[in-house]
């Protein structure tokens, strides 16, 4: 049976440290402050945005919330980014996706101080990821490598198998977990009998976005089950790993909820801590 890797009690422990820096930064007169856009009114942004909201003010960061109706066009948006690029003030831009269609994603999350995109999406950092420069990543991937580290799980010379590679989470854990000296195995939509692969792993990491994919027998004994995944099911919400067969075999295993999940929003207030420091050094 698995020790159960309680995400809630990480995340506790970031928030501490995250409020202690930010106490200091505000000792010398920096207030840290998140800049979240909305374009739209999708639901699940909206609830994301207002806990995003909520979270900031528990740990000392000012928090700014632009909404802008469905209908806005781009060079507005992309206006108001390049007014809180230049606006020492803020020190993280987040935009709230989906995006309405006729939104280009790209062209908007590029429009983003590199050294503001508290969501690492910005290609300048997606680059970086790459190159092993300092720069800002998406909270999600680092919320898996996180979550191991704080429980005391060693990475370095394990084999990683991560399954996944959507932009998201899969792509850029590849080479954050490298980063670790991770061995490291991608598998995707194409990969044949993926069980033989995941059996093959120290570390399964899941990042699919399929209700309950990876089952028990698809883990060798002992092994760390990392699960990033997020679906909706009635009556709430599961990850891509089939937890109670997995938890049979696993030696290590995060819950959905309360696991991967419960890190990120304090992982972005980490980027924005972070940029705040890539900033000085401008
Ligand atoms: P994407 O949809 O971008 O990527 C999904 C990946 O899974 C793709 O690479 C796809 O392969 C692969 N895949 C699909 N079906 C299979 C299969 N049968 N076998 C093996 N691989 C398969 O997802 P994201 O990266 O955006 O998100 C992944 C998961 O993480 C989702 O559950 C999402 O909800 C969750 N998530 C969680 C967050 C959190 O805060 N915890 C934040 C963001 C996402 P292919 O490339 O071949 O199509």
């Amino acid at each position: 049976m698995a020790n159960l890797i309680d995400g809630k009690a990480v995340a506790a422990k970031i928030r501490e440290e995250v409020s202690a820096e930010v106490a200091q930064l505000r000792e010398q007169g920096i207030i840290p402050k998140l800049a979240v856009i909305l374009v739209g009114d999708d639901p699940a942004s909206v609830v994301y945005a207002k806990s995003k909201q909520t979270a900031s003010n528990k740990v000392g960061i000012e928090f700014e919330l632009f909404t802008m109706p469905a209908t806005t066009q781009e060079e507005e948006v992309i206006s108001l980014i390049e007014r809180l690029n230049g606006d020492q003030a803020v020190h993280g831009i987040m935009i709230e996706l989906p995006l309405p269609k006729h939104l280009s994603k790209e062209r908007v999350m590029s429009a983003v101080d590199p050294k503001k995109d508290v969501d690492g999406v910005h290609p300048i950092n997606r680059g970086y990821i790459l190159s092993g420069e300092e720069g800002l990543f998406p909270a999600t991937p680092q919320s898996c490598i996180e979550i191991m580290l704080r429980s005391g799980i060693e990475i370095s010379g394990k084999h990683a198998v991560i399954v996944g590679r959507g932009e998201t989470v899969g792509k850029p854990l590849v080479f954050l977990i490298l980063k670790h000296n991770a061995t490291v195995t991608v598998c995707h939509s194409r990969t044949p009998d993926l069980g033989y692969f995941t059996r093959q792993a120290d570390i399964v990491i899941a990042a699919v976005g399929k209700a309950k994919m990876i089952k028990g027998d698809m883990i060798k004994p002992g092994a760390v089950v990392v699960d990033a995944g997020i679906n909706e099911i009635e009556g709430g919400i599961c990850g891509d790993v089939d937890f109670e067969s997995a938890k049979e075999a696993a030696g290590a295993i995060t819950p959905v909820p309360g696991g991967v999940g419960s890190l990120t929003t304090v992982l972005i207030f980490k980027n924005v801590l972070k940029g705040i420091r890539l900033q000085q050094a401008r």
